[in-house]
């Protein structure tokens, strides 16, 4: 395998030395980078969320390629890292690279599923190729009371509609594509999440949630208890779309209640999938950090109005023949007649409001 050397972060790195990604032995994606900086800022809080310091911290990364994730926690972080690939070229890299950084952490080649089981860890780290789905069962089973999660989905074609079925069969919930879709991806995600810990008594609480390019990323914290977990399972509920009108809202109507036309629904977790506090302890450690654009992205996060959903202002105009407007003047017009309206990070051309569907046509 030819390898070239980079910089990450704090640490240097040894990568495939290819063209694209996924060309190479063992997987290093640059762009992810981004991510990884955003996952570094989350760790430097889990001493304050967990209530235990740095050095006390067992932080599993899970399908660790080229170990990156782990030797920045490690040094960035302090924590007790563990790399774990059941690739063996991955092993040996990984090794090499904690020997150029004069890292210890720990290293092992085995099937994730294999080490969550055997394993408790205080944060766990699912940054697979495609679906996470695979692995839920056994990361719930590798917290012991408390813990917190990351997840990454690269499958959003099933998660935003393109193959309902798919997502049907793989996270038992069955996707539409509507202007939103991006959000019900993600809200997808994590309702296969938090019913997979329910079975476990224990409740996956998101912290941070958001799209970016092809993929999802999900943080949240893990606790343990029946009465919690059956507090989350009372925030799932339906979500009904006219796709001849537009018209959506919470709730299941099977017909549309402005033109009469049958709707699609679905039943997704509709609870909070940001913590607001939570960002605003994560603004200050990116701020501290120099991460300017992971701080920009977090930003937009933390200002979206906490309702579920949001409206494409452009699928509006297609639905209603009117012209375009320009979001912000739209935001603006919402305001004025009382509701609440903020961008999101999800679609550039969208708007997240408290305004029902006749509303906001109105509005408009
Ligand atoms: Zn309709």
């Amino acid at each position: 395998m030819r390898l070239k050397e980079v910089l990450e972060g704090k640490v240097r790195l040894k990568v495939p030395d290819v063209e694209k990604p996924e060309e190479g032995e063992v997987f290093y994606n640059p762009v992810m980078s981004y991510d990884r900086n955003i996952s570094v800022g989350v760790l430097k809080l889990l001493k304050n969320v967990l209530n235990k310091p740095e050095d006390k911290l067992t932080v599993l990364d899970a399908l660790s390629a080229t170990g990156v994730r782990a030797l920045r926690y490690k040094k960035e972080v302090g924590v007790n890292s563990w790399a774990n690939d059941v690739n063996p070229k991955s092993v040996d890299l990984i090794k090499e690279n904690a020997a150029l950084n004069k890292i210890k952490i720990k290293v092992t080649r085995e099937d994730a599923n294999i080490i969550l089981r055997k394993n408790k860890f205080d944060y766990v780290d699912i940054d697979p190729f495609g679906s996470p789905v695979p692995f839920l069962d056994s990361t719930a089973k590798s917290f012991l009371r408390e813990g917190f999660l990351s997840i990454t989905a690269t499958d959003t074609a099933p998660l935003c509609g393109t193959y309902p079925k798919v997502s049907l069969r793989r996270y038992g919930i069955e996707s539409f594509k509507s202007d939103y879709y991006n959000e019900l991806g993600i809200r997808i995600l994590i309702s296969e999440v938090i019913k997979t810990f329910a079975k476990y008594e224990k409740v996956f609480i998101p912290q941070l949630s958001y799209s970016r390019r092809h993929y999802f990323r999900v943080y949240g914290k893990v606790e343990t208890g029946v009465k919690k977990v059956n507090n989350f399972l009372e925030k799932f509920g339906f979500v009904s779309h006219c796709f001849n009108c537009g018209w959506r809202d919470l709730g299941l109507k099977e017909t549309c209640p402005m033109c009469g036309a049958k709707t699609k629904f679905t039943n997704v977790y509709l609870g909070d999938i940001q913590n607001k506090s939570f960002l605003k302890d994560l603004l200050i450690v990116l701020d501290e950090m120099g991460f300017e654009k992971e701080k920009k992205l977090i930003e937009i996060i933390k200002n979206e109005a906490s309702v579920p959903f949001y409206f494409d202002t452009h699928y509006i105009a297609e639905k209603t023949g009117k012209a375009i407007r320009k979001i912000d003047d739209f935001i603006k017009k919402l305001k004025e007649n009382g509701f609440s309206a903020t961008k999101t990070h999800f679609c550039p051309t969208a708007v997240k409001t408290d305004a029902k569907f006749s509303d906001v046509v109105e509005i408009f």
